[in-house]
């Protein structure tokens, strides 16, 4: 059974024994949204998203391009791959640096 876990996503369709999953888990999405691209699947269950964070320099009045890296959880009945487009939204921290849940795969 799916869970309603209060976004506007399409829900997977398969179904997945996951702790860590919104829809067939127990764990909660609250807080932040995030999408972006995917740029590491090489860890388990694991991937890194980049997010563009610009730094001022008050010297100058100006920002200097930077970016940070977002890790991001994802449940066993959604499938991802290097390069997609994905829709994550701010859990509990699942991991030290992982308080990220991907809940949609974007076309
Ligand atoms: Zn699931």
């Amino acid at each position: 059974m799916t869970k309603n876990i209060g976004l506007d996503v399409k829900a997977p369709t398969n179904e997945c024994h996951d702790v860590h999953c919104p829809f067939h888990g127990k764990l909660a999405v609250r807080g932040k949204l995030f999408d972006g691209k995917i740029t590491g699947d090489k860890a388990k269950q694991t991937v890194t998203l980049e997010k563009e964070a610009p730094v001022y320099f008050s010297k100058f009045k100006r920002y200097a391009r930077s970016t940070n890296t977002i890790h991001a959880h994802v449940p066993e009945c959604i499938s991802v791959s290097m390069g997609d487009h994905v829709l994550t939204a701010e859990c509990r921290p699942i991991a030290k640096s992982v308080s990220y849940v991907v809940v949609e795969v974007k076309q």
